[in-house]
């Protein structure tokens, strides 16, 4: 099964500015950060996992791009692709080594102690290798294919190849939380007591037209997760993308269910601006500061791991205190690194 996250955006770029880009390797940052950050939505792929480098992606997005009724999918991505709707959209890994190689540097350069990164097992691994301890491996279940098997993941953490279960895809597959295809695997998660991360929220914009005909935006609401809560009171669950845009219903669930996260991959650097921190301060204006982690949900755009950052690190009415809990100390506890 493809991961989760399917952003698609193919170059666009004129061949003047990409290979200016292409001769700056690593960007120097505006700013960086000596206390320690864990981020919890990392993905270990291949570089044209999602189509042939190089690949853009706006950060943020200004607008998000119209399809007229007219058009088929293909037209309204090409259209995506030729027309970013930012000025300066970030640029994907050229090659495997690249991808790798960025995105470590940025982890190191941005003090990220902590990355839990899924991916194919063999590149995750080889990431993981490279990372100086950075990366805790992580490895979704496919309620569909029913692949790896439970047996299979019992063995994968017995040995210590995998730490969490994320980032479960199966809001792509129109397949609800509920679905008794699930159920083993929460119950395995449960028993191992590994963290599970699912996948709760956006898609590319038009996914059910570009990317999956099965996903549906519905499943993103965090109260349906309350019945596999109940039935299941000691599994660690985080839902990746906070179940974006939500709001009420992830203020519910967090209330209800006071061993639920969140982490905020993808919308807290995609996203228009203004709205991520509006949903983001909702959700903390509700009393969930202390429930809420840091992701970036980086694909093949290494530098979306340091923009990410930036948007937490320049939010103008978080407390420096509510950034280190956001960035660090609510994803310490959750993981529970203290043992
Ligand atoms: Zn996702």
């Amino acid at each position: 099964m493809q991961q989760c996250s399917r952003w698609r955006f193919s170059s666009f770029a004129p061949c003047l500015i990409l290979t200016i880009m292409l001769t700056v390797s690593f960007p120097v940052w505006s700013q960086t950060s000596a206390e320690p950050i864990i981020d919890m939505h990392l993905h270990a792929k291949r570089a044209d996992e999602l189509g042939p480098p190089p690949l853009y992606l706006c950060a943020p997005f200004l607008t998000w791009p119209v399809k007229d009724t007219h058009e088929d999918a293909q037209t309204y991505f090409a259209r995506v692709q030729n027309k970013p709707a930012c000025p300066s959209p970030l640029r994907s890994g050229s090659n495997d080594e690249d991808l790798m190689r960025r995105t470590l540097a940025i982890l190191k350069t941005r003090n990220v102690t902590v990355a839990v990164t899924d991916g194919n097992l063999e590149v995750m691994e080889k990431w993981k290798q490279a990372s100086e301890g950075r990366i805790l491996p992580a490895l979704p279940f496919d309620p569909e294919s029913g692949k790896p098997s439970v047996d299979e993941l019992r063995e994968l953490v017995k040995s210590k190849r995998v730490m969490a279960f994320a980032e479960i895809s199966s809001q792509y597959e129109g397949i609800a939380v509920t679905d008794p295809r699930m159920e083993p695997y929460f119950a395995l998660a449960e028993e191992l007591d590994i963290p599970v991360g699912i996948h709760m929220g956006p898609g590319p914009p038009g996914t059910p037209y570009v990317v999956a005909s099965s996903y549906r935006m519905r499943l993103s609401s965090l109260l349906t997760l309350e019945d596999i809560l109940v039935r299941h009171p000691k599994l660690r669950i985080w839902a990746m993308h906070a179940g974006w845009p939500l709001a009420d219903d992830a203020i519910a669930a967090l209330y209800a269910h006071p061993q639920l996260y969140v982490d905020i991959g993808i919308i807290d650097y995609a996203f228009p601006r203004k709205q991520f921190y509006d949903f983001l301060h909702r959700l903390i204006d509700a009393g969930f500061e202390n429930r809420i982690m840091f992701g970036s949900d980086e694909m093949v755009w290494p530098d979306a791991v340091s923009a990410a950052i930036d948007t937490i690190q320049n939010d103008p009415t978080l407390s420096s205190g509510q950034k280190r809990d956001i960035l660090y100390n609510n994803a310490a506890r959750f993981l529970r690194l203290n043992k």
